[in-house]
């Protein structure tokens, strides 16, 4: 067997942003990519650089809804008289020809009639028949959106590796794309391991539990915007897991477990890999969450969650994710973190991280406020259904007092 790590040959603990360095450098984005039409490629990530071939705007065009003018002709400083001599439409230009000391009716988004320069919104303009008359503005060009003044045809507008979201797939709209190139999405496969495990919709027997985890992985994956293939709950037997590693190394680009990756478990995730493909088991200085293991069988990337359902979502949120950004050809951009004052006390032991579940509020200043949401248990899921952040315990952290200020991280995309 080797380890594709060797982070398990140390003694101790890791901290988890050295286990998230360690980890990234052990994979690359998937290199397949499909062209999609923008309403398929939401959520999807951009493969390739995109540039403008158009300008925007592509024409002069106003901003207001009111009359445009040449500023030459107005008499600074008291109102001017214009004569009326046509109108601008949005999709509709103005056609004619306009002579000197006349004002073009204009709506937003109308193109600029030819020569003139300014507009004026028609609250600042008074009609009298076929006479406008217009308080000036103070510069020329004023309410008028300039051709090129966003962006000029050339220039890149989406670069590689951006999620495509709504305000990129308005982009994309405005400049005239209709089908771009993304990244093929991932498919990740899942299961639960564990004899005490049975599923929603059973009755429990002694020493049973339903599996939750599936469901809770199943939603992160679903935030994350891979393919999802639900392998189920696979019992502690080493033939058992053996196939269901088979099946989801055929299938997938990573294999997620939860469950088994304690030390004293009954391990045949670790036989069955250390069998077929590679495996490291390691124990984080992160609580919730200790325990994780990494690997690879086939093509495949196997990340093995602890199987405690809070410390599942946790390293899940912490170590998967950022894998699977990089997988998917993402940039990893850092998680916000900001500063927030304790309302509940916190009790915690030096020693390793900790994501402990709070509550973030704010007063009438804008003061943010964090309060734990009671017992930290890595097994207490609805630890995390309550909470909108996290509390960021920093290693050698001991308790902290009710008014102490800590860092919090608000919950992002992937757990909301
Ligand atoms: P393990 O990591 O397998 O040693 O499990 C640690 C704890 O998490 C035990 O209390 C398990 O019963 C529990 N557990 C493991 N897998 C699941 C699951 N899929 N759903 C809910 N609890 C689980
Ligand atoms: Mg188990």
């Amino acid at each position: 067997m080797t380890s594709p790590i060797d982070a398990c040959a140390q003694p101790a603990l890791l901290h988890p942003v050295e286990a998230i360095k360690l980890l990234l450098a052990q994979v690359s984005p998937i290199a397949d990519t499909e062209v999609l039409s923008l309403s398929q490629a939401v959520g999807r990530v951009l493969a390739e650089d995109l540039v403008s071939c158009i300008d925007l705007p592509p024409f002069d065009n106003s901003a207001m809804d009111g009359y445009a003018f040449r500023f030459d002709e107005l008499k600074h400083s008291e109102t001017s008289a214009f004569t009326l001599a046509g109108s601008s439409f949005a999709g509709h230009p103005f056609q004619g020809q306009a002579g000197s000391n006349t004002c073009i009716r204009i709506m937003t988004g109308a193109p600029m009639p030819a020569g003139f320069d300014t507009v004026q919104m028609q609250e600042k303009t008074q009609q009298q028949g076929d006479i406008i008359l217009i308080q000036p503005p103070k510069i020329r060009g004023a309410n008028v959106r300039i051709r090129a003044e966003e962006l000029s045809s050339g220039t890149k507008v989406l670069k590689k590796g951006v999620i495509l979201r709504a305000a990129e797939l308005g982009v994309l709209a405005t400049i005239g794309v209709s089908h771009v190139r993304v990244s093929r999405k991932l498919k990740v496969a899942f299961f639960s391991t564990g004899d005490e495990l049975k599923p929603v919709g059973s009755e429990l027997a002694a020493g049973q539990i339903y599996d939750s985890n599936r469901y809770s992985i199943h939603g992160l994956l679903h935030r994350a915007n891979v393919e999802l293939l639900d392998l189920g709950v696979v019992a502690d037997d080493k033939e058992a897991i053996r196939a269901a590693f088979n099946t989801a190394a055929a299938r997938a680009d990573m294999i997620l477990t939860s469950g088994g990756v304690s030390v004293g478990d009954a391990d045949y995730t670790k036989q069955v890999l250390a069998e077929e493909g590679e495996i490291s088991f390691w124990k984080l200085a992160i609580k919730p969450g200790k325990p994780f293991a990494f690997g690879k069988l086939g093509s495949a990337v196997f990340c093995g969650l602890p199987g405690n359902p809070v410390s599942s979502m946790v390293t899940f949120y912490k170590l998967v994710w950022p894998l699977l950004q990089k997988m998917q050809g993402l940039e990893l951009v850092p998680s916000l973190s900001f500063p927030a004052k304790l309302i509940s006390p916190i009790r915690k032991q030096p020693g390793r991280v900790e994501y402990q579940r709070g509550i973030l509020s704010y007063d009438s200043n804008n003061q943010a406020y964090v309060a734990i949401t009671g017992g930290q248990g890595s097994g207490m899921l609805t630890s995390m259904s309550l909470a909108n952040c996290f509390v960021l315990l920093e290693q050698e952290q001991g308790d902290l007092d009710v008014g102490a200020i800590v860092r919090i991280e608000p919950f992002n995309s992937v757990l909301c």
